[in-house]
């Protein structure tokens, strides 16, 4: 589960056509990430999936049903979604995690904590205080809470991941870390929709390279370095 079908999907903000007539298909499990150049349109198409926005024309499936018949909250159960900018509910870091899995019990938001090597900050509070249990501490960089919005998609084990971080903020050591959770997911057949990390891609089972005209070419970092010796 998790096939994901644009059908001639168009779209819009307001008058400019961002997206013109595009057929793209994903398969379960399959790790797929977006590249090319800023503003090309990678996070609109990574957006349309959860429907942050309603297309103007086409079709968006997920295993063959039309995202627009399902409810929101149906339809985003089954997908996970790490941003540049991550939502910090009240509480500690560990309250933070078990959003993606309210029913989830301690040992196993621990365990996705530990995936996404959020464990060592877990008792810490995101903005480095909290109005509501009256709190003060020190705050998580950017890498940690990036970590903690992992941990919280590796408890909520949806279907659909989809990866989407508009500038890099990540250090190495959070790369890494970001780069071996899309392995463990992958392996774990989860769909992978990765939007502008150029680093962690190598391993995408396709990469597909927009431009201005759409898709303009498809293949493994692998293919595309030996057809052209360079993509973007
Ligand atoms: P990319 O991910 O390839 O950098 P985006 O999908 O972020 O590109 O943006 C595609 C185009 O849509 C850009 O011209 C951008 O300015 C515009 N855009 C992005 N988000 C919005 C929005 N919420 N409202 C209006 N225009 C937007
Ligand atoms: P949850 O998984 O907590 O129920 P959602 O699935 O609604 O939340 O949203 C997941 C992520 O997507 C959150 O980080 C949220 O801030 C972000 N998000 C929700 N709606 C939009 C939107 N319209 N545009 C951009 N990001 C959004």
């Amino acid at each position: 589960h998790g096939n994901i079908e644009f059908k001639n999907v168009t779209f819009c903000y307001s008058e400019t056509n961002i997206i013109n007539d595009l057929n793209l298909t994903i398969n379960a499990g399959e790790y797929v990430a977006f590249v090319g150049p800023s503003g090309i349109g990678k996070s609109t198409i990574a957006s349309l999936i959860p429907r942050f926005y309603d297309i103007q024309n086409g079709q968006i499936q997920i295993d063959g049903i039309d995202i627009k018949d399902m409810e929101l909250t149906a339809l985003r159960k089954h997908i996970g979604i790490v941003q540049q900018d991550v939502y910090m509910y009240s509480g500690k870091v560990i309250d933070n995690i078990k959003y993606g899995n309210p029913n989830a019990d301690k040992k196993s938001i621990i365990e996705a904590a530990k995936q996404a090597n959020a464990h060592d900050f877990i008792m810490k509070l995101p903005n480095g205080y909290d109005t509501v249990i009256g709190e003060k501490g020190a705050k998580l960089s950017g890498g940690q809470k990036q970590r903690l919005s992992i941990a919280r998609v590796f408890l909520k084990n949806p279907k659909i991941v989809i990866f989407d971080e508009a500038t890099s903020s990540l250090d190495n050591r959070s790369e890494r870390i970001v780069q071996n959770s899309l392995e463990r997911l992958s392996k774990n057949r989860t769909t992978i929709v990765i939007a502008h990390r150029l680093s962690t891609i190598r391993n995408a089972d396709r990469i597909y390279v927009f431009s201005h005209q759409g898709i303009e070419e498809i293949g493994t970092h692998e293919e595309l370095m030996s057809s052209y010796g360079y993509y973007r």
